[in-house]
C-alpha cells in the first residue's frame, strides 16, 4: 500500500484525492487541515448568499467519506507537525494550502483602521475562526478597490437588505448598516474589468441597490460587458448607491488613526478623492509558508505541480490566486497523473504513524466523523431563514465533534 498526504482540505485537495483514488488503486490518502471544517474557501471565501455554488461542498464531503481517505482535522503543519514529519512516513506528500494571506498595495495609510483585505473581510462574513469579531463601525460610505468578482461580492454583501439573505448561512452581519455609497474602483477599463458579466448583472436585481457607472464616457465599446455597465445607467435611484470608477489608480488612504477617505490617481496624474469609512481592498492573495518551504511571488516554485523530491503541490499553493473552483478540477488531475506516474512504494506507515505521532503529542484532532458531527450541530443550531449557523470559536467545533 502507497500513502499520500495532502496538506489542505479545499477543492483542490478534495478534488486531488478524488483523481488520485482512481489514478492509484493501492494507495491510502490522507487529508490533513488546520481548521476542524474540511473544505476551505467553498465554506469561507464563497459569499454566503451564493449557497448554488457552495453546494458543491457536498461532492468534497463524498470524496471525503471514501474507505481509503483518511480526514485529519483541526492538524496545522507547521504547529500540531512538521512537513519533514509528513515526508518522513508517507511516499508523496501535497501542499494544498491555498493562498491565505491579502496581498497590499503597498501604499501610504494601509494599516488605518477601516482598511482590510477582502480576505480578512469575507472571512469575517463568513465566520471564519482566524477572522471572528464583532462587526466594525457601520460604514456609510465603502471604497472597494479592485475589478474581479471578489469586488462585486463585496459590494453586493454590503448592498442587499436583509430579507435577501433567506437561505444563507449569514451570522452575525451589518445589514441594517446605514450604507449609501459603495465606491468599486478598477485601475484598468471596463473591458480590461475581471469580473464575470454573471456576477456583474446581479447587482441590477439588488433590492434597495442601484449600480451605476460614474462616468459613462469611458463606456465607448460595443462588448457585452459594455452593454451591461450602458443598461445601468437607466436604472431607477434607490438608497444604496454602487458607483464603478474606472482607470484610477489608488495612491493613498487618507485620515488620522482611522481611515475617512482614499486619494486616486487618474492616468493624467489628477487626484480623485472618494470618501470611506471602510475600504475593501481586492487585489489578491499570497500563499503562506508550509514549514521550511516558502512561497516565491505568493506561490510555491514548481514544475507543473512537483516540487522537489516527493513533495507536490496544487491549487492556489501552485498557480496563485486565479480561476474558479473547475479549474482546480482540471489541474488536480494532471498533476494526480505526474505524481502517481513517480510514486513510489517505499513501505511507510502513511496516517497509522500520523495518528501515533499526534497522539504521542496529545493533539486533539477531528476525524472524519467529527466533521459529520459539527455539520450536524450547525444545521440543527441553524437561526430561522438560515440553512446553517456556522460555529466561529475552535472549542466549540471541538466540542461538538465529541471523541475520535
Ligand atoms: C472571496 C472569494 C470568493 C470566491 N468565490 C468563488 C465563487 O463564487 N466561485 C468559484 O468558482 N470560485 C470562487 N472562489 C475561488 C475558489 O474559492 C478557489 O479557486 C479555491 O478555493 C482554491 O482552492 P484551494 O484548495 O487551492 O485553496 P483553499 O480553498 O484556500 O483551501 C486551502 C485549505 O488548506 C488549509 N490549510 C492552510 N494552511 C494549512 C496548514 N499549514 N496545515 C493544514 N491545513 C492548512 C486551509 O484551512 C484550507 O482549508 C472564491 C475565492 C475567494 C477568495
Amino acid at each position: 500500500m502507497r500513502h499520500i498526504a495532502i496538506i489542505g482540505s479545499g477543492p483542490s485537495g478534495c478534488y486531488l484525492a478524488d483523481a488520485l483514488l482512481r489514478l492509484v488503486p493501492d494507495c491510502r490518502i490522507d487529508v490533513l487541515d488546520r481548521l476542524p471544517v474540511p473544505f476551505g474557501l467553498v465554506r469561507y471565501g464563497v459569499a454566503p448568499d451564493h449557497q448554488g455554488t457552495k453546494a458543491v461542498a457536498r461532492v468534497f464531503d463524498r470524496i471525503l467519506a471514501r474507505d481509503r481517505i483518511g480526514f485529519f482535522g483541526h492538524v496545522e503543519v507547521g504547529r500540531d507537525v512538521r512537513l519533514a514529519d509528513l515526508e518522513a512516513l508517507y511516499d508523496a506528500v501535497v501542499i494544498a494550502t491555498g493562498a491565505a494571506d491579502d496581498r497590499r498595495l503597498g501604499i501610504p495609510g494601509e494599516d488605518l483602521a477601516g482598511v482590510v483585505g477582502s480576505g480578512r473581510f469575507i472571512g469575517w462574513v463568513n465566520g471564519h475562526p482566524d477572522h471572528a469579531g464583532p462587526a466594525p463601525a457601520m460604514p456609510r460610505s465603502v471604497v472597494v478597490i479592485g475589478n474581479g468578482n471578489v469586488a462585486i461580492d463585496v459590494a453586493r454583501l454590503l448592498a442587499k437588505a436583509p430579507g435577501e439573505f433567506d437561505g444563507s448561512d449569514l451570522g452575525a452581519f451589518f445589514q441594517d448598516a446605514p450604507v449609501r455609497t459603495i465606491h468599486i474602483v478598477g485601475r484598468r477599463g471596463p473591458d480590461e474589468a475581471k469580473f464575470t458579466d454573471h456576477e456583474l448583472e446581479e447587482l441590477a436585481t439588488l433590492r434597495r441597490a442601484r449600480p451605476s457607472v460614474a462616468d459613462p464616457a469611458v463606456l465607448t465599446s460595443d462588448t457585452p460587458r459594455t452593454q451591461i455597465l450602458r443598461d445601468f445607467q437607466d436604472l431607477a435611484e434607490q438608497p444604496v448607491a454602487i458607483r464603478f470608477h474606472f482607470g484610477l489608480t489608488p495612491d493613498a488612504m487618507l485620515g488620522a488613526t482611522q481611515v475617512e477617505a482614499v486619494r486616486f490617481l487618474d492616468p493624467a496624474g489628477r487626484p480623485t478623492v472618494l470618501p470611506a469609512d471602510l475600504v475593501v481592498t481586492c487585489v489578491g492573495y499570497s500563499a503562506r509558508a508550509c514549514c521550511a518551504e516558502a512561497p516565491t511571488d505568493g506561490l510555491f516554485a514548481n514544475d507543473g505541480g512537483h516540487i522537489r523530491d516527493a513533495l507536490y503541490a496544487v491549487g492556489w499553493a501552485k498557480r496563485g490566486p486565479s480561476g474558479t473552483i473547475p479549474t482546480n478540477r482540471i489541474e488536480a488531475q494532471a498533476v494526480a497523473q505526474r505524481l502517481a506516474a513517480a510514486l513510489p512504494d517505499g513501505g511507510k506507515p502513511g496516517g497509522a504513524g500520523l495518528r501515533a505521532l499526534l497522539d504521542g503529542q496529545a493533539v486533539r484532532w477531528v476525524d472524519y466523523d467529527g466533521w459529520r458531527r459539527i455539520e450536524a450541530h450547525e444545521t440543527a443550531s441553524a437561526a430561522p431563514g438560515r440553512c446553517r449557523r456556522k460555529v466561529t470559536a475552535i472549542d466549540e467545533m471541538l466540542a461538538a465533534a465529541g471523541g475520535n
